[in-house]
C-alpha cells in the first residue's frame, strides 16, 4: 500500500525550517505529546519537535541538516509546488494517527505564535478519538 504524507502547513515563523507562504523547508518533521501527560487531549498538547527557534543566521545554517533541498529547489523553480517534508506522528490519540506512526490527514496545520520552544508549537489539525 502506498504510504501517504500530509501536506504541511505551518505558521512558526520564528522556526529555522519555515519559509514564506507558510512552508516548512525541514526534510522530516516528528509530532509528539505533551511531555508530562504523554498524551494529548486538544491540539495544545502537542507540538512539533522538529521545532528550532530562529535567533542567528547560524541556526539558519545548522538547520540544513534537516533542510528538504530537493523539495526547496523544485519550490524555487517550479511555482505553486508545496514543499512536502515527511512526517512522523506519535500522537496515537488522533483521529488521523495510524499504526507506523503515520499521519493520514491530508493536511496538518502547524501554529504557534512567537513559540521559542517545541511545547509552544501545536498541530492543530489533531483531533482526539
Ligand atoms: S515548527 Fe515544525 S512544521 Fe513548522 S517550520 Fe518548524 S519544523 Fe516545520
Ligand atoms: S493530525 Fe493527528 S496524526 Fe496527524 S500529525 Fe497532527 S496529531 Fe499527528
Amino acid at each position: 500500500m502506498a504510504t501517504q504524507n500530509p501536506m504541511v502547513k505551518c505558521t512558526v515563523d520564528q522556526c529555522t525550517h519555515w519559509m514564506n507562504g507558510n512552508q516548512c523547508m525541514a526534510a522530516r518533521i516528528s509530532v509528539y505529546n505533551d511531555e508530562s501527560s504523554g498524551t494529548s487531549r486538544s491540539a495544545d498538547d502537542t507540538q512539533c519537535k522538529s521545532f528550532h527557534e530562529r535567533k542567528t543566521v547560524g541556526d539558519m545554517v545548522g538547520a540544513l541538516h534537516n533542510a528538504n533541498v530537493g523539495g526547496t529547489m523544485m519550490a524555487a523553480f517550479a511555482d505553486g509546488k508545496q514543499i512536502m517534508p515527511s512526517v512522523e506522528c506519535f500522537v496515537n490519540n488522533c483521529v488521523h494517527w495510524s499504526s507506523g506512526n503515520m499521519c493520514h490527514a491530508g493536511t496538518i496545520e502547524i501554529a504557534g505564535r512567537n513559540a521559542a520552544k517545541t511545547q509552544d508549537t501545536d498541530c492543530e489539525t489533531f483531533r482526539a478519538k
